[in-house]
């Protein structure tokens, strides 16, 4: 038998361990992972000599397609996560026709997720949809049954207000109930909506007009209030509660304080917060608005902390494309929140974790690729076993270079993270057996992006 492809002298890292091996490819799937001379032929041979041979990025936080506020397509943003390792991503869909053009307000979340997944196919990564419920009517629920039987499988609640998409308490207990019977997984942002609310109007009437105030007006324990009552409906209602952008010490105690073995709540954080402190709206003012906020230093580091401890489980990005013009030319308080990231996330952790903090690849491997695809209920994603897509990532640890945001393919025309040092970079991703990103350029053609049909997840394991 002689294969597609074959990648060898590398260092294969999968979640549970490293070992010297090579990995062979054919027709989109990993066929053997082993010694050299114990694989077949290949059409292909690949030399990853001191190189991470790693299974593709899972970043299950993107925001791509949202024409109407943001300017990310498919085709740029799936561009600036191949260049970043990033081999599948999931997006979302939402009801009423909301943030995506050619909607109306009476399409479905059903409508969403097939306009979605057409456009979403002109990429060149995988890609599936959380489904966001932001009506609290009997009518959701239906709509929630309509995209499971579409493969979508996680749901989106926002407690805070959030532009009108916000619900309250009842609503997400009510939610948990149907998900604690059909086992699909609810996603929650959480921050308390009315006392955001009024720190944000207080410091606008003291004239804070400077973007340093914004931790101010949405401080960790309104994070923290929010996440100790989902996670207290969770346990009660036996519900599956992902949280997302966990930012601090306060929300991964309480989220701790409810998890007992993470069979039904799980965190994720952002590189954002494991890269910057609140110091870094004096440097950048309005681009690093996100919320909830970046924190303090002792915040950073409770969260490798949380990470280390398992109380947090998943890196991922939250990635948004605005530009510079949208986030800057209006008042803090007006600037839309998020930032794009995913081009940039692996290896900023790389850094972060591995190189600073002395985290292990299988760590790395873990948070950024098998435990989301896992949690998300994609078991051939997020791994190197044999049978599993041939989603695969060829990184250099040794490659000291500054990030630049001229280098970015994505339509946000800036990076928070400009100029800053890093130690390694991605230097080819495979995509289901397809060389997509090689030394920085993308070589494959639009289109390559395939929409998935996830699983309920099982988080027993
Ligand atoms: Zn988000």
């Amino acid at each position: 038998m002689v294969v597609e492809t074959v990648i060898s002298g590398g260092t294969i890292a999968t979640h549970e361990g490293t070992f010297e091996g090579s990995i062979a490819m054919d027709d989109g799937r990993i066929v053997a992972v082993g010694e050299a001379a114990a694989l077949p032929e290949a059409e292909t041979v690949v030399d990853a000599t001191d190189r991470i041979v790693m299974p593709g990025v899972v970043d299950p936080h993107v925001h791509i397609d949202e024409t109407d506020v943001q300017v990310g397509t498919y085709e740029s943003e799936t561009r600036a996560a191949a260049l970043g390792g990033v081999t599948t991503v999931i997006d979302f869909a939402w009801q009423d026709g909301l943030y995506v053009d050619d909607l109306d307000a009476d399409a479905t979340l059903g409508d969403c997720i097939d306009v979605k997944r057409e456009r979403g196919e002109r990429g060149i990564v995988d890609f599936s949809f959380h489904g966001t419920l932001s009506r609290e009517d009997d009518a959701s629920f239906a709509e929630m049954e309509t995209a499971l039987a579409k493969g979508v499988t996680s749901f989106k609640l926002f407690l805070a207000e959030y532009e009108g998409t916000g619900i309250g308490r009842g609503f997400v207990d009510r939610v948990f109930r149907r998900l604690a019977e059909n086992g699909a997984v609810g996603v929650v942002h959480s921050e308390d909506p009315s006392t955001c609310e009024r720190l944000t109007a207080e410091a606008r009437a003291q004239g804070r007009d400077d973007p340093e105030v914004f931790p101010a007006t949405r401080p960790d324990y309104t994070e923290a209030l929010a996440v100790e009552s989902v996670a207290r409906l969770a346990a009660e209602t036996g519900a599956k509660y992902y949280n997302v952008h966990t930012t601090c010490r306060d929300a991964a105690d309480a989220l701790a304080r409810f998890q007992e073995d993470g069979s039904t709540i799980r965190g994720e954080t952002c590189p954002h917060f494991l890269v910057f402190d609140e110091s870094v709206f004096a440097e950048q003012g309005n681009l690093p608005l996100i919320t909830p906020p970046l924190r303090t230093l002792d915040d950073v580091e409770s969260l490798f902390e949380a990470l280390g401890d398992g109380v947090l489980n998943t890196i991922a990005t939250d990635h948004c494309v605005y530009t510079r013009e949208s986030k800057t030319s209006v008042p803090w308080w007006d600037s839309p929140r998020g930032a794009n990231g995913v081009q940039h996330s692996l290896e900023l952790v790389h850094r972060e974790a591995v190189v600073e903090r002395g985290f292990s690849y299988p760590f790395l491997v873990r948070a950024m690729s098998t435990t989301p695809a896992r949690t998300f209920g994609m078991p051939q994603k997020g791994t190197l076993e044999p049978g599993t897509d041939a989603d695969v990532v060829i990184f250099d640890p040794d490659a000291p270079h500054r990030i630049s945001a001229s280098d970015g393919a994505s339509h946000a025309d800036f990076s928070i993270y400009d100029g800053l040092p890093v130690s390694g970079r991605v230097e080819k991703t495979f995509v289901r057996g397809e060389l997509v990103a090689d030394d920085g350029e993308i070589v494959c053609d639009d289109g390559h992006g395939q929409f998935l049909e996830r699983e309920i997840p099982d988080w027993s394991g």
